[in-house]
């Protein structure tokens, strides 16, 4: 039997062509959208995902870094687009029908919430029961006949909250529904939800996979026939294709995930040590620590813990985190995650409530990402930013 590659190998090497003598030994960038088609009668594939076409069925950037996403998660398959919300939105818009269910976790993307809060139910009916998916037996009570889709982030983000994916992967099948992951948190180098049974494994590729904050993508990866329908129905028919450009970044950016996911674990596990001891934090959530809830299930489930983190302020009224925040030198206040810089963002209390996230977050929290600073510069910025408060 053919023993497969390794996720280092096939960071660097997987999707490649065969060499040939003149062509060019790194990925070319490809920035046609269209390519010549044969002469002879026939039919052109219109609307096929499929090379040689046309950018919007298939630009050789976007196929190549499709091709090392399925061998670096071992799926059959893979569809990257535009951004990681066009993924979500394919995988919802193509399998929920008029008038279905899904059952979703509390935690989930502002995006996620807002579709089925919202969006897909006046236009499509679809109905979502959200329940906290840290608890195999809240989402067993929410399925109905009519449930099509389990959805879950894990880990969540915002709190890191870990969901049992076989567990979960057998309560959507004995119930005739499937079950995507969001598994942005984790990276397809530390979590592999379709080895644990899921049938999509969904990230936002904007993230830890490009890792550099400078380029956009979702991807899906699951079986092909799955695939095949996302390609025709949301990339060709609506058009949520990613760039040729960005694909490239990507597949660039992919190169060295091992080696960058393994310094933001070893970061992030320094700075959770450090923030847990400390008189003026009042907690630490963080996949890695003993004391997080599901730390056991991580363990299993999870090959690695990445960079993600939350914690809180003892004194967390305005005006102390506004001294906190002119401390900080390198940890930038802003959007996103897994990116080689340091990131950091306040959520409020109130929505932590309103959402159903656990007591110690209601009186609100930072969310953090920890880059790939030294360590000890990132406790010492944070040491001082937590003197200030
Ligand atoms: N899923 C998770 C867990 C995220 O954190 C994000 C963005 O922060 C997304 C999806 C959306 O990804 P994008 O911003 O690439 O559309």
């Amino acid at each position: 039997m053919k023993r497969a590659e390794c996720a280092q190998t096939v960071c660097i090497h997987g999707g490649e062509q065969p060499p040939i003598p003149g062509a060019p030994v790194r990925e070319a960038l490809v920035l046609s959208s269209m390519y010549y088609l044969p002469r002879e009668e026939g039919q052109v594939p219109w609307s096929e995902p499929q090379a040689g076409v046309y950018a919007r069925n298939g630009s050789d950037n976007q196929l190549l870094l499709e091709r090392r996403l399925a061998q670096l998660e071992g799926a059959e398959d893979a569809m990257v687009l535009a951004s990681g919300v066009a993924a979500l939105a394919a995988v919802f818009g193509t399998f929920l029908p008029m008038g279905s269910h899904v059952v979703c976790s509390t935690v989930c993307y502002a995006a996620v919430r807002k579709l089925f809060g919202g969006l897909l139910c006046s236009r499509y009916g679809i109905e979502a029961t959200l329940v906290d998916t840290t608890d195999v037996e809240q989402v067993e009570r929410a399925i109905r006949p009519e449930t099509k889709l389990i959805h879950i982030e894990t880990p969540g983000n915002p709190t890191t909250g870990i969901s049992d994916i076989a567990a979960l992967a057998r309560l959507a099948h004995e119930s005739g529904a499937l079950l995507s992951v969001d598994g942005t948190f984790a990276s397809p180098l530390y979590q592999r939800p379709l080895h644990w049974g899921a049938d999509f494994s969904i990230h936002s590729m904007t993230k830890y996979i490009n890792g550099h904050g400078d380029a956009m993508g979702g991807c899906v990866l699951g079986r092909r026939e799955h695939i095949a329908r996302l390609k025709r129905e949301a990339m060709i028919n609506q058009g949520g294709v990613i760039s040729p450009f960005n694909a490239w970044l990507i597949a660039r950016g992919m190169m060295t995930l091992p080696l960058r996911m393994r310094m933001h674990s070893e970061n992030a596990l320094a700075v959770a040590r450090f923030l847990q001891q400390h008189p003026k934090v009042s907690f630490v959530r963080y996949p890695g620590l003993e004391d997080h809830p599901q730390y056991q299930l991580a363990k299993k489930q999870m090959t690695g813990l990445a960079g993600m983190l939350c914690f809180g302020l003892c004194q967390a009224a305005p005006g102390a985190r506004a001294r906190f925040l002119r401390q900080l030198k390198h940890i930038a206040y802003a959007l996103s995650l897994g990116d080689t810089g340091s990131l950091l963002i306040w959520n409020e209390g109130e929505q932590a409530r309103q959402y159903g996230y656990p007591p110690e977050f209601h009186q609100g929290f930072f969310r953090m990402s920890v880059g790939l600073e030294a360590a000890e510069d990132l406790t010492a910025e944070l040491g001082r930013a937590l003197e200030a408060v």
